[in-house]
């Protein structure tokens, strides 16, 4: 069936492409493959994987390559070590290009997804902004819909074998988008305006450093505060 590719829009055969990334889900697999999914309800249920045909074996390609150096990254393949200074988690040495592309193209993913999962992530107008980034393999600067990514622990306890929905929110006044992959929380800033100094220190730098943070996720999200907190703690509120 020949459809449209919603990153290049051209027509033609398109591929199921996944919507989280694929490195995502491997260590979330049980023994049956399954991972479990908590929807906002707090409902738990199983699934083989959120895949839509999205995109054309080109630009499939294009953002395979990005996911690739991502979990190569991730789990440490290239030698990244994270460094954890006290609530802070600290990579180094990061290729700003490659990484921010797959930041960008998981948001952008989410955000054209047509799937009930996805439907709280949703950038209005800023939506082509990033399909114009992504298309041209342009990262942009560090605040174009900078990433703060929040390494999650469940009372120290790894849960990567958990994701939760999609969530939109506002952090200093600003539109933001939370999205939970790879046992971590990546909270994108998606607002016209600039992003306050404070929340830029935790995005991907140009040299090729990301300052996370280390938090309790599920304890956190629980009481719906992470922002919050995290924003208390940095005076934004
Ligand atoms: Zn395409």
């Amino acid at each position: 069936m020949r459809q449209t590719c919603q990153l290049c829009k051209v027509q033609g055969e398109l591929l199921q492409s996944h919507i989280l990334p694929e490195f995502v889900y491997r260590p979330l697999y049980d023994e049956k493959h399954r991972f479990t999914v908590v929807t906002e309800e707090g409902n738990r249920f199983q699934q083989k994987g959120l895949r839509e045909r999205l995109l054309c074996i080109s630009c499939e390609r294009q953002l395979s390559r990005y996911e690739k150096y991502a979990s190569e990254v991730m789990n440490g393949t290239l030698g990244h070590r994270f460094r954890q200074e006290q609530d802070k988690i600290i990579i180094e040495n990061i290729d700003y290009e490659c990484f921010k592309l797959f930041e960008i193209s998981v948001l952008w993913r989410a955000a054209v997804s047509r799937q009930e999962f996805f439907k709280l992530v949703s950038l209005g107008p800023r939506e082509e902004k990033l399909r114009a980034m992504l298309r041209a393999g342009d990262p942009g600067q560090p605040e174009d819909f900078g990433c703060v990514v929040i390494f999650a622990h469940d009372r120290g306890q790894d849960i990567s074998d958990t994701i939760f929905n999609p969530e939109s929110f506002r952090w200093a006044g600003r539109q933001m988008h939370k999205i939970y992959f790879a046992g971590a929380a990546w909270l994108f800033h998606c607002d016209q305006q600039a992003p306050v100094s404070h929340l830029k220190k935790f995005f991907l730098q140009r040299n090729g450093t990301l300052v996370g943070l280390c938090e309790e996720l599920t304890h956190a999200r629980a009481n719906f505060s992470i922002a919050k907190r995290l924003a208390r703690r940095n005076r934004l509120l």
